[in-house]
């Protein structure tokens, strides 16, 4: 049996009443493993506003804590203002500050925050200790960095902007988890980073969603997965297999929770759990 550390799992908003009916249903299967949160994504601009809100109505009312997501780009210190001031009426302690992903057209120099150290800045100065605020962390680095050390400082500067904890990007390369805790420990970083962790449902979906955000799937797994094809069963229990020893490894050697993309999904995360001792 594993050491029990915190769980916590990511949803992202539905756009149907049966998609909401349904992703009800996911996270009261979710439940038993007594998550210290359930997140929900949140579209940059403010495109998922009313679904990320019901999502996160929907997870109070069930008596969970609730951590919706709050991509700053394309929005300005007034929309964001809004948005946490109905957080905080509805009671909400946790939020994910982000940066999230420009839409195609919008300029950097766009009016509103350009990076998540802005974003958290701007949560201390008008919410001061209200919120218990997340970031996002990046192992492999940033897609977009200009560096690994550039990036690095740039975590730590959000960090020293007043985060509480981190998640991080997905990845398969535990080394390259211990190696960025170790680097921003040495920066004085002391707060605790999840790892954030990525079930194998389907191996087209996960290798293009890699390339896109940065997250290496080594040689080995790529080229395994892609000799399954179409065979999604097996592509699941060798998912399963790597990503739950890859958990234990996590786990064994200090992290100090796992977050779970679910991708709106129970099952293969479930099993992940429970195989984990949960
Ligand atoms: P930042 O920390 O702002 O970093 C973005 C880039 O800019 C990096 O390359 C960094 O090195 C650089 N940088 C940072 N600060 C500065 C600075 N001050 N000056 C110059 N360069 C700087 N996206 C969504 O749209 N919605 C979501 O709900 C969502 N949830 C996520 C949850 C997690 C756990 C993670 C890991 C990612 C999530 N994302 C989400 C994706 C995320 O928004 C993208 O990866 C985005 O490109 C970066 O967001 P960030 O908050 O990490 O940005």
């Amino acid at each position: 049996m594993m050491k029990k550390n915190t769980l916590s799992f990511e949803f992202f908003p539905t756009r149907t009443p049966e998609g909401r009916e349904k992703q009800k249903i996911t996270r009261k299967q979710l439940r038993q493993y007594r998550p210290a949160f359930f997140s929900c994504t949140s579209g940059a601009g403010g495109s998922t506003r009313d679904g990320t809100l019901q999502a996160v109505n929907d997870i109070m009312a069930e008596g969970t804590a609730a951590a919706p997501h709050l991509p700053c780009v394309g929005m300005n210190e007034a929309e964001l203002s809004d948005i946490l001031h109905t957080y905080k009426n509805m009671g909400i302690r946790h939020i994910v500050a982000l940066r999230g992903d420009i839409p195609s057209g919008m300029g950097a120099g766009s009016s509103g925050l350009r990076y998540a150290n802005e974003l958290v800045e701007l949560i201390r100065r008008d919410f001061g200790d209200w919120f218990h605020i997340e970031v996002a962390a990046y192992p492999e680095f940033h897609p977009q960095a200009r560096s690994a050390e550039d990036d690095i400082n740039h975590f730590v500067r959000k960090v020293k902007a007043g985060a509480d904890s981190a998640i991080t990007q997905y990845f398969f390369n535990p080394d390259a988890y211990f190696r960025f805790v170790d680097d921003v420990r040495g920066r004085g970083v002391e707060i605790p980073i999840v790892p954030g962790i990525m079930p194998i449902a389907s191996f087209s979906k996960l290798a293009r969603f890699s390339d896109t955000c940065g997250a290496e799937i080594p040689r080995w797994l790529r080229l395994k997965l892609q000799s399954y094809a179409d065979d999604t069963a097996s592509i699941k229990a060798l998912g399963l297999d790597v990503v739950t020893e890859m958990c234990e490894h996590l786990l064994e050697q200090g992290a100090p929770g796992l977050h779970f993309y679910t991708l709106n999904q129970a099952g293969l995360v479930s099993t992940i759990c429970q195989r984990l001792g949960y």
